[in-house]
């Protein structure tokens, strides 16, 4: 299927149930194309800009500086509402996961994380995945479909409502949310545009305004699109490794038969704008018995010379039926040490939200659980 029909058929609703238009994540030109066929100025659109992504508004009424009638008519054709809340657990360390239920009943998992320096929102790019990484919970979810921009970037939306990051006259503004990572249910780069449209709006002053050194994308491996997202978007990049030579990684992550170790590497080495102080992260899951030995990690230092970036190891955080454990403390500890004698910054990550399933690797519509038991 070429990526154009993949596109089509996957694609995200763009009406609401009323038939009315989503406004969130068009494009500023196409929105001033829009104000312009309203019979109003093209500054419009900087007007609803700063009211949808500065503000948090979440209507039309609210909106001060635009014509009365205008807000009416705006109204009756376009929405800039928010996803559903389904459900929202908290875990014992304060990582918070809620469960959204989308415009057409479908249903993504976002998750906060926050530490005492930063606040880091994991935010899913699609419905399933079309990937079967065999540790990977999300894997077992066929995809569903593609999240349009208004849906990654309602995420975030939610996320400041939440926080109550908002600008307001006698509440405090607080800046919790500091970080977005694509990391959530699904691929970002086999929706490559639609991360991209986001994203975008994510980064320009006039929209959210985070900055792309606060930004992460988390690929397993897509090296077409690798190139296409460090020129066009120049945001952090972090590649899912887990294995350090073909046959293992063919093994587990499926996606390495189609662009294998030398490919993915080359693509690394390339990536626009990477240097000592703008690494790339590399992923490395720690599943007992099957990538963790002693060798592994020696073929690992081997594998990554010269090329600028650190080596997350993550604890596998376990799911029903995945047929794997994580390996034992001391391993971890005995794998990262070879990493850092070679010279690599290897820390490893602690995981967080494991009692509420918000762990890396662990998101999956809860109605798809229930729905199999
Ligand atoms: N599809 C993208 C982003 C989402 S997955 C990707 O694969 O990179 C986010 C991260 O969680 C990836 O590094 C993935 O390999 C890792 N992961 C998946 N399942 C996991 C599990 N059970 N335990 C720990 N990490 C896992
Ligand atoms: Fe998809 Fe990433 Fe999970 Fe692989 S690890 S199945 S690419 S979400």
């Amino acid at each position: 299927m070429s990526l154009s029909t993949h596109a089509e058929k996957f694609a995200a609703p763009r009406l609401d149930a009323q038939g009315r238009r989503q406004l969130i994540g068009l494009p500023r030109a196409e929105l001033e194309k829009i104000m312009i066929a309203e019979g109003q100025p093209a500054f419009r659109a900087k007007q609803l800009w700063n009211w949808i992504y500065q503000r948090g508004v979440k209507d039309f009424d609210s909106m001060g500086n635009l014509p009365k009638d205008f807000r009416r008519q705006l109204g009756e054709k376009y929405v800039i509402d928010r996803a559903r809340i389904v459900t929202e657990q908290k875990s014992d360390d304060g990582t918070i996961k809620w469960l959204l239920g989308l415009s057409d009943g479908q249903e993504v998992e976002m998750v906060f994380i926050p530490t005492p320096t930063r606040g880091t929102l994991c935010v899913s790019s699609q419905v399933g995945c079309t990937l079967t990484c065999r540790f990977c919970h999300t894997g077992t979810q066929p995809l569903v479909r593609n999240l349009g921009p208004h849906e990654m970037l309602q995420q975030i939306l939610l996320a400041k409502d939440f926080l109550n990051e908002w600008p307001s006259e006698d509440e405090k503004q607080g800046r919790d949310l500091t970080n977005i990572v694509m990391m959530g249910m699904g691929e970002p780069l086999y929706n490559y545009d639609n991360v991209a449209s986001a994203l975008k709006i994510c980064m320009d002053p006039d929209g959210l305004g985070i900055s792309k050194r606060h930004i992460t994308l988390s690929t397993s491996g897509v090296v077409p699109q690798i190139i296409q997202c460090g020129e066009e978007l120049g945001v952090n990049l972090a590649i899912s490794l887990h294995a350090p030579n073909n046959q293992l990684r063919s093994e587990i992550m499926p996606i390495n038969q189609k662009y294998p170790l030398e490919d993915l590497l080359d693509a690394c080495r390339n990536y626009p704008g990477l240097s000592p102080m703008r690494r790339i992260t590399f992923e490395y899951v720690m599943l007992d018995g099957v990538n963790d030995a002693a060798e592994h990690a020696h073929e690992l230092t081997r594998l990554l010379i010269n090329i600028p970036c650190k080596i997350n190891l993550i604890p596998f955080n376990a799911w029903e039926g995945s047929g794997f454990s994580c390996s034992q403390e001391e391993k971890i500890n005995q794998f990262a040490k070879i990493l850092e004698n070679a010279g690599y910054d290897a820390p490893i990550r602690r995981p967080r939200g494991r009692d509420i399933l918000a762990a890396c690797g662990q998101l999956k519509s809860l109605s798809e659980r229930l729905k199999k038991k």
